[in-house]
């Protein structure tokens, strides 16, 4: 994107296109208000009102004249024909009280895929630019409206896979993440103030004592620390995590597959052998967690069944790519040979080792998780131990995520600070030891996109919807 485009007048399709009660088109830059004119009936805007009227291919006054002439009968000699797209209402708002921070325009029109079409064309027609991805927020940042952490969580709440994650995401918009990386910022500005005085006045300003450097980047490096703490739980709330159901045929895993996902999805039958495909679905236990019902694996060879073969290769397949293993065995037989050859492949992942069947057995031993996917006994406890294996911290406690580039920052500014560390111990020259200083301050910039490449930033807005 070059620079002189950044200023034109864009507009898009905020709404996904399909049918629905209402569907809008956004038009920011300069020109809004200019367009809307030339294609709306009724554009006297005020500041936070809205106005009700008709959006025209052709005159808006020629439209209304002809509307008023037909309703009084009146014959009329005019050729001009003008055609109402749809009725409308408009949100005006003026530069800088906007989502982007320049003039925007929101029309909210029926919400059918065409005349949302229909619509933008005329903007276009008269005016705008199409936008590119993520423009109204890029704008919006590079306004200042928003820093970048805040722009990436708005990516975030679109795209979030479950509720928990949509609502920690909210929180990185209202700011949270930001005045955290500020507070760090603003110590670590403070000791450079201090060291660059020194350095710069001598016969003014004492060098800061070794001690005090000392303890600052400690209390740095912890505050650091904090903030990537739940870098893993941020990373598995995002991407989710694929759990694989296995164990011998017969042993319930399609009916656990279906007691988690609370459905009949995978089909249930005592005949061993019945699943030989891999099945998939996405349940929503705060994380999003990708359940993979897998093919009993038994050894059979290919010419026994050559469709069971393929899907007890798929199975192992599932097994090896699985975050987390579901190890399903029959209480009422216990662990057999075919069990253990099973669980040879499982030991060495991630896994819950789970006794079915339990609503047939009386006797229970404490250290092992007894389940009914018939009846239901044990499904809720064995959601919860799930993402308690997988999470460091429950989703709920969350105040803020963070993301892969927000990480990499972090680690930079930490290592930087640790070498500072490492300098103040061996009481290096502060002229050094502010090198490393600046450098902390740098990675954290780019967190809040204080210094950001263009790059950075097209690779960022990227990944946004049009019309965002
Ligand atoms: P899979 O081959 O491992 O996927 O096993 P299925 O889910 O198809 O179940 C095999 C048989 O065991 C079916 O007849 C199920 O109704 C039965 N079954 C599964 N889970 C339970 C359970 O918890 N209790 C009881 N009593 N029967 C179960």
């Amino acid at each position: 994107m070059n620079i002189l485009q950044e200023f034109d007048t864009i507009a898009a399709i905020a709404t996904p296109l399909g049918m629905g009660g209402v569907g809008i088109i956004r038009i920011s830059g300069d020109k809004a208000f200019e367009i809307i004119e030339k294609i709306f009936t009724n554009s006297k805007f005020e500041p936070r009102k809205f106005n009700h009227g008709w959006i025209i291919d052709g005159d808006p006054k020629i439209w209304q004249k002809q509307k008023e002439q037909l309703n009084s009968d009146t014959q009329t000699e005019s050729k001009t024909t003008c055609i109402a797209i749809d009725e409308v209402i408009v949100l005006p708002f003026f530069a800088p009280n906007s989502y982007t921070g320049e003039n925007v325009v929101e029309i909210q029109c029926h919400g059918g895929i065409n005349v949302v079409k229909n619509i933008l064309n005329l903007v276009l027609a008269n005016g705008a630019r199409m936008a590119e991805k993520g423009e109204f927020t890029k704008r919006a940042f590079l306004n200042k409206r928003l820093d970048l952490s805040q722009a990436e969580a708005i990516a975030d709440i679109i795209h979030s896979k479950t509720s928990d994650f949509a609502k920690v995401s909210v929180k990185n918009l209202s700011g949270v993440l930001k005045e955290k990386i500020n507070e760090i910022r603003n110590e670590i500005f403070e000791v450079l103030s201090r060291i660059t005085a020194g350095i710069d006045f001598p016969e003014d300003v004492a060098e800061p004592e070794y001690s005090y450097l000392i303890e600052k980047f400690e209390s740095i490096i912890t505050q650091i620390n904090s903030v990537l703490a739940n870098a893993n739980t941020s990373n598995v709330l995002r991407q989710g995590i694929s759990v694989a159901i296995v164990g011998k045929p017969n042993v319930g895993k399609s009916s656990l597959f279906n007691a988690l996902l609370s459905l009949d999805r995978a089909i249930v039958t005592d005949i061993a052998g019945t699943t030989r495909d891999v099945l998939k679905e996405t349940l929503d236990l705060g994380i999003p967690v990708t359940l993979v019902d897998t093919a009993g694996i038994r050894g059979i060879s290919e010419e026994e069944n050559k469709v069971e073969a393929i899907g007890i290769e798929y199975s192992k397949q599932s097994l090896a790519e699985a975050d987390l293993v579901l190890f399903v065995y029959d209480s009422t037989q216990g662990i057999q040979e075919e069990d253990e050859k099973i669980y040879d492949l499982v030991k060495d992942k991630n896994h819950i080792v789970i006794a079915n069947k339990c609503d047939l057995v009386a006797e229970r031993e404490s250290e092992k998780v007894y389940l009914s996917a018939l009846t239901g006994e044990g499904v809720q406890e064995l959601k919860q131990t799930l993402t308690k294996k997988v999470c460091d911290i429950e989703p709920d406690d969350l105040e803020f995520v963070t993301n892969k580039r927000q990480q990499t920052c972090l680690s930079r500014a930490k290592a930087s600070i640790d070498q500072a560390l490492l300098a103040a111990n061996i009481q290096e020259l502060q002229d050094l030891i502010s090198i490393d200083v600046k450098s902390a301050i740098l990675a954290l910039d780019e967190i809040t996109g204080e210094l950001i490449t263009d790059d950075i930033l097209d690779n960022i807005f990227d990944h946004f919807c049009i019309g965002k």
